[in-house]
């Protein structure tokens, strides 16, 4: 049979029941008509997310279909015009019932003392390996949606800037011109923040994203999903440069 399958391409993905993908639909704010074209390409990525990738509760996290479905719909959301090709490399979501907790270390390089401590986190994705999420959080984005928080789309994030190999901020990009400017905008920025941050000043961008060039692509991505105007009145340059990544014509 495996010739047979190679031969015939790989079986179309189960669809999902459509009461379940128009309830889940409504959820999110501002989806468009559900026959619209760029709809019923979304419900396409997400069964074919659904029979490509493995959704694995963790810690006893109960997952319902509807869960499931939602999860896929999330991680589909930021490359909807992109296209499913920006999800591959990478098999597996982990989904946690809420924030997990993880030990860190650090040695310091002076003193050669290791530091370790505890984080909880509401998402983090391993370089070739599973994105994984805290369900709690993930269903935040839908049900009470927040300025600048989006931890699917933060994750979904730093795997599309992971597709060139490296994770520095800069997803692949075609075109070398636009690849040159992204990075001098997105470091002028990056440096902007970093400067109001040390220096105590309230900042409309989550100074979290300071914390290192991917994390910045990551956290200004939350906000171009969740408070484009916020991210074009605070990043103009940056706004403009997500919004022709996300959404090429
Ligand atoms: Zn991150």
């Amino acid at each position: 049979m495996k010739w047979l399958t190679r031969w015939l391409g790989s079986p179309p993905p189960a669809p999902i029941d459509p009461a379940l993908w128009q309830a889940l639909l409504t959820r999110f704010d501002g989806a468009e008509v559900p026959s619209s074209a760029r709809m019923l390409r979304w419900r396409d990525l997400t069964a074919r997310f659904l029979a490509d990738k493995a959704i694995t509760p963790a810690a006893d996290c109960a997952l319902s279909e509807s869960d499931r479905v939602l999860i896929a719909m999330l991680c589909c959301e930021p490359v909807l015009d992109l296209g499913y090709g920006w999800l591959r490399g990478w098999h597996q979501v982990i989904v946690y019932p809420g924030g997990f907790g993880v030990r860190r270390q650090h040695v310091d390089e002076d003193s050669g003392v290791l530091h370790e401590w505890d984080d909880e986190l509401a998402g983090e994705c391993w370089e070739q390996g599973p994105v994984i999420l805290s369900l709690e959080d993930a269903i935040q984005a839908v049900d009470a949606p927040e300025s600048g928080y989006h931890v699917v789309v933060h994750e979904i994030a730093h795997k599309l800037d992971l597709l060139d190999g490296s994770l520095d901020g800069t997803p692949p990009l075609d075109d070398a011109a636009w690849r040159r400017r992204w990075i001098a905008d997105f470091q002028r920025a990056f440096d902007a923040l970093r400067r109001e941050v040390d220096a105590g000043r309230e900042t409309l961008i989550d100074p979290y994203a300071c914390e290192a060039p991917d994390e910045f692509f990551a956290v200004a991505s939350e906000y171009h999903f969740t408070d484009p105007d916020l991210l074009a009145h605070a990043m103009p340059e940056v706004a403009a440069h997500l919004a022709r990544f996300y959404h090429p014509s």
